[in-house]
């Protein structure tokens, strides 16, 4: 049975806006030792804006804006709806066809018959375009049309106005942070040192995320309890491969919801350290 400060516990989480799927995960809570966090939509807002347009020579802004906010219309990430909505121009004088994305590269489809290739230097790497300039402002998106390189899209978030202090409220817990990230180095690194995050890691591809938990959980000198907190459709594998695992409730992905073992309704993750909080004082009634 399940002793009755369980549910005192649960009961302070929930009116802290965090809903937890059974008393276990609190209690699992009091033993994690590194708090991992996804980037986008975790630590930062999700919501993009264009910043910059960089079109290679010969390339006219309109039509990089224009063929790449017509490829995005099919995808949902945060970085295609802030491509579609910059685009001024009309979107029904592009034919859209045969539209494939591959998370954490980028999407590519037929336009007006030209083949349209938009992500980052993984997906240009696929079609031998190599030493591309990143901005280092924003995170950059590449765009190729027919293989030859047109020019980037600079794209920017920010972070949380939590973010910061939440980062603070875990380290004055004794635990470590570490940040995952899909996105480039330059961005990745400028955010986690922004927020004091103590290790960041960049360029990772959704399983490349997984191994890194596993090294964390595994690691032979010094094994971590590992909580995972992220949002995407793409965090699902680590939010169970993690001994505990935090979805955004709000701005999240159902299958992140569905993947975690608590839900942080309002998306702050100042609600980490609260939750951790919660979970040591009933601890200590329940023993
Ligand atoms: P994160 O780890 O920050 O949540 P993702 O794994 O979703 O990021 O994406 C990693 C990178 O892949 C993005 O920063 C972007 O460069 C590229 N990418 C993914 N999907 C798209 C898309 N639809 N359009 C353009 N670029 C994309
Ligand atoms: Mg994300």
């Amino acid at each position: 049975s399940v002793p009755l400060a369980f549910f005192a516990g649960l009961g302070a989480t929930s009116k802290n806006g965090v809903l937890i799927k059974g008393s276990n995960y609190l209690e699992a809570l009091n033993d994690v030792t590194t708090v991992v966090f996804d980037k986008t939509g975790t630590l930062t807002k999700g919501s993009f804006s264009v910043t910059k347009l960089i079109p290679a020579n010969d390339v006219n802004e309109n039509d990089l804006l224009g063929y790449t906010a017509a490829v995005e219309q099919n995808s949902t990430h945060p970085i295609a709806r802030s491509i579609v909505n910059s685009y001024t121009g009309d979107l029904n004088q592009y034919q859209v066809t045969e539209s494939t994305e591959t998370s954490g590269r980028g999407i590519q489809a037929t336009v007006n018959g030209h083949k349209v290739s938009i992500g980052n230097e993984k997906a240009m790497a696929d079609l031998n375009i190599n030493h591309v300039e990143l901005d280092p402002t924003g995170t950059t998106i590449l765009v190729a049309v027919d293989g030859k390189f047109w020019g980037s899209i600079i794209v920017a978030d920010e972070p949380k106005a939590d973010a910061k202090a939440a980062i603070s409220q875990i380290h004055d817990l004794g635990l470590q942070t570490v940040m995952l990230t899909g996105d480039n180095h330059a961005v990745g690194t400028t955010v986690a040192s922004e927020l004091g995050i103590d290790k960041a890691v960049t360029n990772l591809l959704p399983a490349d995320k997984v191994t890194q938990i596993t090294e964390l959980q595994f690691n032979n000198e010094n094994p971590q309890k590992v909580a995972f907190v992220g949002d995407g459709i793409n965090d699902a594998p680590v939010l169970v491969k993690a001994d505990v695992g935090m979805a955004m409730g709000a701005l999240g992905s159902d299958a992140a919801v569905e993947a975690a073992d608590m839900i942080i309704m309002d998306d702050k993750p100042s609600r980490i350290s609260t939750t951790i909080n919660i979970a040591k004082y009933t601890r200590k009634i329940v023993l």
